[in-house]
């Protein structure tokens, strides 16, 4: 099946990404002024969303990968979760921000918590991009969120769309709704 970009709804502009990264920004910079944290982007969906907001903190952060999958199908995950990167970084006594493209039943999200939890971190933070509030299965902490969205498949700004293409895109896509 030929992939095109025209079939695809604009669900969240850049604009509109990019004002609301600003003020998370700036709220993360005021919670950790005086330290220096180390930011945590969960590959790969959450690299673009880092990336900018990363960017626009005024402080001195360190940056580190976790990477993690889930088994599952394509737009499901089954909550079995694979690491796919650890940390390089020693995190016992640091202040630990995760930055996550989107939580959805919340098996993932929890599981990565749960790991730097036990590392003896001295606090530990969340923000993510998206929220799928109504999917939610597993309780998880989130300290910062972008934007609550419907139960849709959502894909651009680093998150995987069909074909696992697109994930370009400057906009938040959604496939059309059934
Ligand atoms: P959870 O464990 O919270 O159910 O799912 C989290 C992971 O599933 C995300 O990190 C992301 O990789 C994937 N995911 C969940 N919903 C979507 C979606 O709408 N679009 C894309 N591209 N990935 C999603």
């Amino acid at each position: 099946m030929e992939m095109t970009r025209d079939r695809y709804e604009t669900l969240i502009t850049n604009a509109e990404i990019q004002a609301r990264v600003d003020a998370i920004a700036s709220e993360i910079t005021t919670c950790y002024s005086g330290t220096v944290p180390i930011m945590m982007p969960l590959l790969r969906g959450a690299f673009v969303f880092a990336a900018d907001l990363a960017r626009k903190l005024d402080l001195d952060v360190e940056v580190d990968f976790l990477g993690a999958s889930s088994y599952g199908g394509a737009t499901e995950t089954s909550g079995e979760i694979r690491m796919t990167l650890d940390s390089s970084s020693p995190l016992s006594g640091r202040h630990v921000l995760i930055v996550e493209d989107i939580v959805d039943t919340g098996l993932t999200l929890g599981y990565i918590q749960k790991l730097i939890r036990s590392r003896g971190v001295a606090s530990l933070r969340t923000a993510v991009l998206l929220d799928k509030q109504c999917r939610r299965k597993s309780q998880v902490d989130i300290d910062w969120a972008g934007f609550t969205i419907p139960d849709r498949f959502v894909f651009g700004y680093g998150l995987d769309g069909p074909g696992g293409l697109f994930r370009n895109l400057p906009d938040i896509m959604a496939l059309p709704a059934e």
